[in-house]
């Protein structure tokens, strides 16, 4: 028996020692010796041997044969360890028992080199191969001799001869089993015993025994039979090759499902895409015991297996040099490539979903901007970085001006749109570098890292203008603004105190009359601290009913006869009268306008009775309302229960033309059924928002307000005294009540009489806001005017 590769030529060790630039010496000392001794047998049997004769020639038939069973190795392994065993060795039985020792040996060293030269191992490891072959093969020779005591093989079978076969083939077998583990051992660093006891070394023992007595039976049969009574050797020896190698196969298949398991297994833990790939290219070496494992863009060429790769971003492949093998098919390497390339996409797959779960986590799910967690961590860093560099930083907070009546009017889908659209608009404004967040809502935030001030101006400058070209939505150009907060980073600062204090300067912006920015100092903290205090009281109020209401006259312009009053809300806190436009801003923006909403109209319902009956007849009584509350589902039967309750006041709803212009479906319908009810509508401040007067057209409105700012100027400026003109005859010719509000000076009543000519006034000149007493008061006065008035007519 012998061996054809006894150190495993792809795996394993030699791999290491393959790509490692030192061998351990004693490693490269024994090899040698082993190659070395293999030299010296060949030169002493080449010299014994003497001049081949013509027999020598038919016995050049053994080196084909050789190299025949030499391709069909038990290979014996476990994890990428271990040897091959060769069941060549058959044939050096042959020869030894049939041919003088020397030549034996020649011709045997010849089947060896020949095997070695195709087996395309390191040249090294061929050397190593041929050297222990020829060495086994000199002592098997020398064994055989001596223990059957005759130089030249005996014409009749003894059992001496065999008995001395068996030995020379257990040594032969144990020199080889043993040399190379040593080798292995030695290259490896690894204790020998290791080597020695892996399983299927039984097994390859018991493999061995049927092949080398196949050869000496082979030898027998030579010796007794026509030589072509050999051929009958074949159907055994055929059975026996298929049948190592199946075994090889399946104990290569089972070393392939155990790197694919523990692949498997360890892709699970892996989290990057990159040690995913380097997992996948060193499994798949371990996998088909090849160290030429390149992951690339091209596909395998006709000489190379591979498998598509697809880590989410760019499609590669893995290839590997196609070869034929003992352990494995091309085909079956090629389908465990595929196997692996599975497990490893698998892998990606998983780090691909969790990515996306992070940035989800991470990311505003609307315009995809950072959301405020991930601005807090990046300001965090920025702090800390600015700190360290002595750089300095700012972080700006943005409030789109004026952006709720956007939503309320053409619906969340447009308003989505216009926040994608300020996204846009917002990144585009800074550098890559610079994070633009999206805080909710209508709020982003700018970091600016390694800034100067005067840039972080240009900044704002560039935000309040890229903002100012007006934004498409459902077919209106809307001019957008925006409030901008700056702070810049303190050493002390954190990312959540950074935050506050840009949103501080951002209400100070707002506060200041918007569209513009405010950078942060100490003293805006308190802004702030009052508004939310502000927010507690009001909720508080509007609970306990504390709001009151004051009631202001309109009246009939040529006559100064009081038709109706305007309701309007009152509230103090801490004995602070706070202004209306203050709190019902504040209760807008906190929900609460639609409790304080329902509070008043009940306040103005139970005033009523004592109006009408001062008043001595009906009387309009106007409460404003909010667009808030009209989208209020039990809106519509607040009303109608107010309505019912007022009894002879006829109740009207003022609202501004901001929260009516629009398409929302839900507010529209609202007003028709209040309208329905028999409570009509009013617009207030009209003129400010939408210069078109066509929307009133469809709109279920009775009355127009103009707002204060046309009556302002009408006693001194003619053009707003005409603009006021036109408005209140296009309003008339709509069939509506026209009323002209902030009246002040009698100059501005005598303009109004003479060339605005509308029907209804309200202001301060005629009358203050008042309590109910005293409204009631101002009421009864009217009456007994107007009696003595009639008096004075019906007796002059
Ligand atoms: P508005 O509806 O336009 O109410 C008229 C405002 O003009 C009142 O201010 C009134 O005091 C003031 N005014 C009346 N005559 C004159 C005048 O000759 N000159 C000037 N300069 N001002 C005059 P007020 O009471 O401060 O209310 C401010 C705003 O607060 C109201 O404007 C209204 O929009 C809102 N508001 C007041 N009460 C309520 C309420 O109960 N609900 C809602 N939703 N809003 C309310
Ligand atoms: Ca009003
Ligand atoms: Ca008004």
């Amino acid at each position: 028996m012998a061996d054809t590769g006894c150190r495993m030529p792809e795996i394993g060790q030699t791999q290491v020692a393959d790509t490692q630039t030192t061998v351990p010496r004693a490693s490269e000392v024994f090899d040698l010796a082993v190659i070395a001794s293999g030299v010296v047998v060949a030169v002493i049997a080449i010299v014994r041997m003497g001049v081949p004769e013509t027999d020598f020639l038919v016995g050049l038939g053994a080196v084909p044969l050789i190299m025949l069973i030499a391709r069909f190795p038990l290979v014996l392994d476990q994890r990428g360890k271990g040897i091959e065993v060769g069941f060549d060795s058959a044939i050096l039985m042959f020869l030894l028992c049939g041919r003088q020792p020397a030549e034996a040996v020649v011709l045997w060293g010849l089947g060896v080199v020949g095997t070695q030269l195709i087996s395309g191992k390191r040249g090294w490891l061929q050397l190593f191969n041929c050297g222990l072959s020829i060495t086994g093969a000199g002592l098997a020779a020398v064994v055989l001799v001596r223990a059957r005591g005759e130089l030249i093989p005996p014409s009749d079978t003894t059992l001496r001869e065999l008995g001395a076969v068996v030995l020379a083939a257990a040594v032969y077998f144990a020199l080889d089993f043993l040399v190379s583990g040593i080798s292995v051992a030695l290259e490896a660093g690894s204790p020998l015993m290791e080597h020695l006891t892996q399983p299927g070394t039984v097994l390859a023992i018991s493999c061995f025994v049927p092949f080398d007595s196949l050869g000496y039976l082979g030898a027998m049969m030579h010796r007794e039979l026509p030589s072509w009574s050999l051929l009958l050797l074949a159907v055994p020896l055929l059975t026996l090759l298929v049948a190592t190698r199946s075994i090889t196969r399946a104990s290569e298949n089972s070393r392939r499902l155990t790197v694919l398991f523990e692949a498997a297994v360890r892709a699970q833990t892996l989290s990057d895409a990159r040690q995913v790939m380097d997992a996948l290219v060193d499994d798949a070496k371990r996998l088909l015991r090849l160290d030429k494992v390149k992951v690339r863009a091209a596909p395998p060429s006709a000489h190379e297996i591979g498998a598509r790769l697809s880590d989410g971003q760019q499609n590669r492949w893995i290839v590997a040099p196609r070869r034929h093998r003992a352990r494995s098919t091309d085909e079956a390497d090629q389908r465990a490539l595929e196997a692996m390339v599975a497990v490893s996409s698998d892998a990606f797959a998983r780090l691909r979903l969790t990515d996306d779960m992070t940035h989800l986590a991470r990311h505003d799910l609307l315009t995809d901007l950072p959301n405020r967690g991930l601005l807090l961590d990046r300001v965090e860093h920025a702090v800390h970085l600015s700190r360290r560099r002595n750089t300095e930083l700012a972080l700006l907070f943005i409030d789109l001006d004026g952006f709720k009546p956007v939503n309320d009017r053409f619906g969340h889908a447009a308003g989505d749109e216009v926040l994608i659209d300020v996204a846009a608009r917002l990144t585009d404004c800074v550098r890559d570098s610079d994070t633009v967040a999206r805080l909710g809502g209508d709020e982003f935030a700018i970091l600016l890292e390694d800034v100067r001030s005067t840039e972080v101006d240009a900044a704002c400058l560039r935000i309040l203008n890229a903002l100012s070209s007006g934004a498409q939505v459902a077919g209106h150009t809307l001019t957008l603004s925006a409030s901008i907060g700056v702070a810049f980073g303190e050493p002390e600062d954190t990312s959540e105190s950074l935050l506050r204090n840009a949103d501080l300067a951002m209400y100070e912006a707002k506060a200041r009359g918007k569209n513009q920015f405010v950078t942060y100092e100490g003293a805006l903290g308190q802004t702030r601290l009052e508004r939310l205090e502000l927010v507690e009281a009001l909720r508080n109020a509007v609970g306990e009913g504390q709001l009151s209401l004051v009631y202001q006259p309109i009246v009939r312009v040529s006559t100064g006869r009081i038709t109706g009053v305007e309701a309007l809300a009152r509230w103090t806190s801490n004995g602070q009268s706070i202004s209306p436009d203050v709190f019902i801003k504040i209760a807008e923006e906190s929900g609460l306008v639609v409790a304080l909403g329902e509070l008043v109209l009940r306040q103005a319902a139970d005033d009523s009775s004592r109006m009408v009956e001062a008043a001595g007849g009906t009387l309009n009584v106007s409460v404003n309302i909010s667009a808030q509350q009209l989208r209020e589902p039990s809106f519509v039967e607040t009303v109608r229960r107010t309505s019912e309750h007022m009894g002879d006041a006829q109740l009207v709803l003022e609202i501004t033309e901001r929260d009516v212009v629009g398409d929302d479906a839900v507010s529209k319908e609202a007003m028709n059924d209040i309208v329905a009810l028999g409570v009509p509508f009013a617009i207030d401040d009209f003129g400010v928002g939408f210069s078109s007067i066509g929307y009133l057209q469809d709109m279920p409105v009775k009355t127009i307000k103009t707002d204060l700012s046309f009556s302002e100027a009408i006693d001194r400026d003619e053009r707003s005294c005409a603009l006021l003109y036109s408005i209140t005859m296009m309003g008339q010719a709509l069939g509506l009540d026209v009323v002209i509000e902030g009246i002040e000076r009698t100059t501005q009543l005598d303009h109004l009489r003479e060339h605005v000519g509308a029907p209804f006034g309200q202001g301060y000149l005629m009358h203050r806001p008042m309590t109910l007493d005293a409204l009631v008061r101002v009421l009864l006065e009217g009456r007994t005017e107007r009696a003595t008035a009639h008096d004075v007519a019906a007796s002059g």
